[in-house]
């Protein structure tokens, strides 16, 4: 069974809507305090182009750690798996997204996977350049493609925000860096990967990517190949095993796709072979992820029948 008007998917978001007040907007990155704990909007891309939205699909938010599957694809199409692989590994680590205790306890101290902040690090310490222009123009091309559009902006109040007090994502990339897992400066990384994470996007976008994800990596209109299959394969496998943080052999069992969230309140799915879901609502849980957007997906799933297992 697949959506078929706009009204079906509005009356899954009220139902979802009464989660919000059990949860939280993110305030350790200042900016983020801002955002309105009460939105709640979704947006499905069908492989055949067709969509579904409901809410205020085209309020922008800021991807976060959605930025991570994005930034992995990047670097696996431009590195290669081998080198991607060698900085960073590939499992879950059943701990917070921002937590140091692996990085020391697990041997050689490479993170343990893309989707933690300390292997995201790693990840985009790997994007080739010269100096941080081309490292960046590099990555926002490749956002922009996935997207199909000429120009993608990013939320210069939320980057600063992040980048003056993100003190732990420091001390990740200081560890890694005596470990010789990152190379070269520190404050460049961090400017770097907060621009990333700040890169501005709406529901009714985010289901594109993931769409481009579920299609095996060709445009779900064009059919033009955005990312290789491989790739998107690899993208898609870590969605599922680490995508929703330490929750997310939770949301293997109850909802079953490939997902991505962030702590802006993004949810991005890929369902295989059939579309790519944007969601988004502010207000978190206690693990960081969308409160009232994750019983929508789990709404969603259910009556469509998404989970792949
Ligand atoms: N920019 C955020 C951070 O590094 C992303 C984390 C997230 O969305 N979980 O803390």
């Amino acid at each position: 069974m697949s959506c078929k008007t706009n009204e079906e998917l509005t009356k899954l978001v009220e139902q979802a809507r009464p989660f919000v007040k059990y949860g939280k907007v993110a305030d350790y990155i200042p900016a983020l305090k801002e955002s309105n704990p009460d939105d709640l909007s979704v947006s499905i891309c069908y492989l055949d182009g067709t969509r579904f939205f409901a809410g205020d699909y085209v309020k922008k938010f800021t991807l976060q750690s959605i930025s991570k599957v994005i930034a992995l694809a990047y670097v696996l199409i431009e590195n290669g798996p081998n080198e991607v692989f060698s900085n960073v590994g590939m499992e879950p680590t059943g701990d917070p997204f921002n937590s140091i205790v692996k990085l020391e306890t697990s041997n050689p101290s490479k993170p343990l996977n893309p989707m933690i902040n300390a292997g995201a690090l790693a990840v985009t310490n790997m994007f080739k350049g010269e100096d941080h222009y081309e490292k960046w123009e590099g990555f926002i091309q490749f956002v922009q493609s996935l997207l199909g559009i000429e120009e993608v902006s990013w939320n210069e109040n939320v980057a600063l925000s992040e980048f003056n007090t993100a003190f732990l994502n420091r001390s990740l990339g200081f560890f890694m860096k005596q470990y010789e897992i990152i190379h070269g400066d520190i404050e460049e990384l961090l400017f770097l990967y907060t621009k990333q994470c700040a890169i501005e996007i709406n529901c009714s976008q985010l289901a594109t990517i993931g769409a481009v994800f579920a299609n095996e990596g060709k445009d779900p209109v064009t059919q033009e190949v955005k990312v290789p299959s491989d790739v998107a394969r690899i993208c898609k496998t870590f969605m599922v095993t680490c995508g929703m943080y330490n929750a997310s052999g939770e949301f293997a069992t109850k909802v079953g796709i490939p997902a991505k969230s962030g702590v802006s309140g993004g949810i991005m799915g890929a369902v295989p072979h059939k579309c790519g879901i944007g969601v988004f609502g502010p207000a978190l849980d206690e693990k960081g992820n969308s409160i009232a957007g994750l019983n929508l997906v789990q709404l969603m799933s259910d009556r469509y029948q998404w989970s792949i297992f």
